[in-house]
């Protein structure tokens, strides 16, 4: 967008592109807030309530360094497994909006904490759909491994945080919206001057379920393996609690048996 291009009034936004705010979706936003949560509640960054009888995951792959103390240093390999580090947990009862898989009522999220050349960011997330009931009757896991001192990247390393779930109508960014339907649109903002409009973006850039994806480069969505089109399930976005963590995104398909999932990263 040009420096110079006027906004259009967000009101006005309702009447001239009836169909973009007609994509609307609600949203439910997280707002994590540095804490310290239990593991029996919904949190960012906080304990897991993990089954006795599951070990703990690591990552092994090759070669995936930190950053260090110095930024510009790169070459700080960490050789061999690291435990992966708690991202998210959340309980049914916090996410009203959040559809569980039958059975279920707790959603959990880990991921190795370190950077990873194939894929910059945080690698190798993994998901898990539990039922809460049935973790705490089989026992609980006391002893969780924790990562060392440079066995993680700060930017991965989200601050222990309490949620807040608020509800909000989330549209999608402007980046998701494909060429031609922009085109059809883009002449209901021109200006007698002979310039354009830009439309206020509707999308709310945060960590939180469901809505659109809060896509800070073009849109980038994944498709299961059988071809559909998979939804949105989760944003995670870097704010204080996740320093320059750029956005991570998950999605699952529920067409398909077995809910497949996928996720992509970007940068700030
Ligand atoms: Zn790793
Ligand atoms: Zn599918």
């Amino acid at each position: 967008m040009p420096g110079d291009t006027p906004e259009l009034p967000a009101k006005d936004l309702r009447t001239l592109i009836p169909e973009y705010v007609g994509l609307a979706r609600e949203t439910t936003l997280l707002n994590p807030q540095p804490g310290d949560p239990g593991m029996r509640e919904s949190s960012l960054g906080g304990e897991l309530l993990w089954p006795a009888d599951e070990l703990w995951p690591y990552c092994a792959q090759e070669d995936h360094w930190t950053y260090g103390a110095d930024w510009r240093n790169r070459t700080e390999i960490v050789p061999g497994a690291v435990p992966m580090v708690p991202i998210l947990q959340l309980f049914a009862r916090d996410v009203p909006g959040l559809e569980f898989p039958e059975g279920k009522d707790l959603l959990q999220l880990v991921w190795c904490a370190l950077v990873h050349d194939q894929d910059p960011g945080p690698v190798m997330p993994r998901l898990y759909w539990r039922n809460e009931a049935e973790v705490v009757a089989g026992g609980l896991l006391t002893e969780i491994p924790m990562v060392r001192e440079g066995e993680y990247d700060e930017d991965h390393m989200p601050a222990p945080s309490t949620l807040s779930p608020t509800t909000a109508e989330d549209c999608p960014r402007w980046l998701d919206l494909p060429k031609d339907m922009w085109e059809t649109w883009e002449p209901r903002l021109r200006l007698p001057t002979g310039g354009s409009m830009w439309p206020p973006d509707s999308n709310i850039i945060g960590t939180k379920v469901g809505g659109w994806p809060a896509w800070t480069q073009p849109a980038d969505w994944p498709n299961c393996e059988s071809g559909h089109r998979m939804e949105h399930l989760l944003t995670i976005t870097g704010d204080i609690q996740l320093g320059d963590c750029g956005g991570v995104y998950f999605f699952h398909c529920r067409q398909c048996p077995g809910l497949p999932w996928d996720w992509r990263f970007d940068c700030p």
